[in-house]
């Protein structure tokens, strides 16, 4: 079995500055974690080239983000950030590289761009990695890909993505819209046959919670049959994260990612993690640490 950890000091460049909820040390510290695990060899990334992008993305966006000229209050975009992103989504290729090299599992914590649109930079996210790797997969022969989201705000870009799209299903679990961003979207009346919304109130327990979501996984992969998994790991609902207010625990994390990785075991694919949110330091790294390690031990 082989595993990996897609890294190098250069993701650090992935940051929007003194002051912005996302800042890069998060993964430094989340990759200095998972140095601690044994078996998790660590793989250089590589810049994903403007082609590989625009599987995704629009040229014209492409363009105005190498010029320095997208962005939003929340997404701020200069010049710089351009190659830090491309690398970035490179990072999550190489992840998805591995799996076609025959390793169970990749992981990219400077990754998980769930909100960025095909034209459109939002909530932190300048390019759409998991959109990017899901398609990436495609071409290299991974025809089904199963998205499981479960950062506190909804995988919206993803979503709108690949909306009525039969080869991915994307499924995401998240801080009900109505109390948090992205506020549009999210909902349970935009499920359909390839996508599933599980909102969660910030009045739900967490016991309640898991007794509702988690049989929702082996449920909606098994009958789906895919080829590869990715999943958008983020731990932004932890119950002290200051981005959200679920009530979640150190448990739900450990089941959620024991149940996905049993799953994965069980349906014989192999699966990438990718970051996301999670703005508690250093308990994010933690969180992440012990979300990988229980995919190393289960799968
Ligand atoms: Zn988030």
């Amino acid at each position: 079995m082989k595993f990996a950890v897609v890294w190098s000091d250069e993701l650090l460049s992935y940051d929007f500055g003194p002051g912005h909820p996302l800042r890069s040390d998060r993964c430094k510290i989340g990759f200095e974690e998972l140095l601690r695990i044994d078996s998790l060899e660590v793989v250089k990334p590589r810049y994903a080239t403007e082609d590989e992008i625009a599987l995704v993305h629009d040229k014209e966006y492409i363009k105005s983000v190498k010029e320095g000229k997208a962005g939003d209050l929340d997404t701020p975009i200069s010049k710089e950030i351009f190659d830090p992103a491309r690398l970035s989504v490179g990072a999550t290729l190489r992840g998805v590289e591995l799996l076609k090299e025959g390793y169970k599992l990749s992981v990219n914590l400077c990754g998980g761009w769930h909100h960025a649109f095909e034209n459109k930079a939002r909530g932190f996210c300048i390019f759409n990695d998991v959109a990017i790797g899901a398609r990436y997969a495609q071409v290299l022969g991974f025809k089904k890909v199963f998205i499981i989201d479960w950062d506190v705000h909804h995988g919206d870009g993803t979503q709108r993505i690949f909306k009525g799209d039969r080869n991915v299903f994307t499924m995401s679990i998240h801080q009900h819209p109505a109390t948090q961003y992205p506020y549009v979207s999210g909902y349970e009346s935009e499920n359909d046959e390839t996508n599933l919304n599980v909102p969660l109130m910030p009045s739900d327990s967490e016991q309640e919670i898991m007794k509702r979501v988690l049989p929702l996984i082996p449920q909606f992969v098994k009958p789906f049959r895919p080829d590869l998994m990715i999943v958008q790991m983020g731990v932004d609902g932890y119950r002290e994260d200051p981005m959200s207010s679920l009530d979640l625990s150190d448990r739900f994390y450990d089941s959620i990612s024991r149940i996905v990785a049993r799953c994965a075991k069980n349906n014989g694919f192999p699966v990438i993690l990718l970051g996301g949110g999670g703005f508690n330091f250093p308990k994010t790294a933690q969180l992440w640490r012990m979300i990988v390690e229980n995919f190393v031990r289960e799968m």
